[in-house]
């Protein structure tokens, strides 16, 4: 479960999350929609640490994320992330990429690791790329393997901040349908978003983050097919 109660973050004066207060579940999909320079990115980073906060508290499985004696190492390794790009190391093929951070940051001797990365990337699509180095791969297909790197930890919980947004129109699709299956699988996750109707579809709540703030928060078919506040509506119009 994911505990985030009364979050306060600002960069120098600059307030940018301003009081939130949201619980994930395990086995549920929380999305966050709203406009750009609205936070939704910096909560992601607080979650697992990446950012400190100014007040509230972050809690992961009971843990508080900023407290002074907390292993973010350890933390993070059950908390998978993937953003809007992720830079492959160029000289290792894919199956490579995928085999470091079990290897490095959870000790698996090679054969376990390469056992894991096969089984992360058959799982989204990729078994007969294993072999390829990363620069061959579409957008879409470096999406997966992103999402298969993060996989081979083994995580708790997965977010996702615009997975798909650098993509071409239409390598959007393949990108959704693997973030989709992890989600029937039952895998815990929190994204950001700006695929209303992948929103929709998939999320068990959606927020709607707005200046800091959640503005609106329900159901999919509540906060996207009837908002209640007029921003929400608003932006859902501009969007869609
Ligand atoms: P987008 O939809 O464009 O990705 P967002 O909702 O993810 O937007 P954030 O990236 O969380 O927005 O940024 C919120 C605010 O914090 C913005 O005003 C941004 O300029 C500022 N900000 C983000 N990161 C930093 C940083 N490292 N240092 C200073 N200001 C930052
Ligand atoms: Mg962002």
């Amino acid at each position: 479960m994911i505990e985030i109660d009364n979050v306060h973050k600002s960069f120098g004066s600059l307030d940018v999350v301003k009081g939130v207060s949201l619980t994930v579940n395990k086995g549920e999909v929380v999305s966050i929609i709203g406009g750009s320079g609205s936070g939704k990115s910096t909560l992601l980073m607080c979650i697992n640490g990446l950012e400190p906060i100014q007040g509230g508290q972050i809690r992961v499985d009971g843990t508080e994320v900023h407290a002074a004696g907390t292993d973010l190492n350890k933390l993070r390794q059950k908390i998978g992330i993937v953003f809007q790009q992720w830079n492959a190391f160029p000289h290792l093929t894919v199956l490579e990429n995928v085999m470091l951070a079990p290897r490095k940051v959870l000790g698996k001797s090679r054969q376990e690791a390469e056992e894991i990365a096969v089984r992360q990337l058959t799982h989204v699509g990729l078994g007969d790329k294993l072999k390829v180095f990363p620069n061959k791969l579409s957008g879409g297909q470096q999406q997966r393997m992103a999402i298969a790197r993060a996989l081979a930890m083994s995580p708790d919980y997965m977010l996702f901040d615009e997975a798909t947004s650098a993509l071409d129109p239409q390598l959007v699709g393949e990108v959704l349908d693997t973030m989709r299956m992890l989600a029937s699988e039952g895998m815990t996750m929190v994204l950001v978003t700006h695929e209303i109707r992948f929103a929709r579809d998939v999320s068990d709540r959606v927020a709607f983050f707005r200046n800091g703030h959640i503005h609106e928060i329900g159901s999919p078919d509540q906060v996207i097919g009837q908002p209640q506040r007029p921003e929400t509506a608003e932006f859902l119009k501009s969007v869609l």
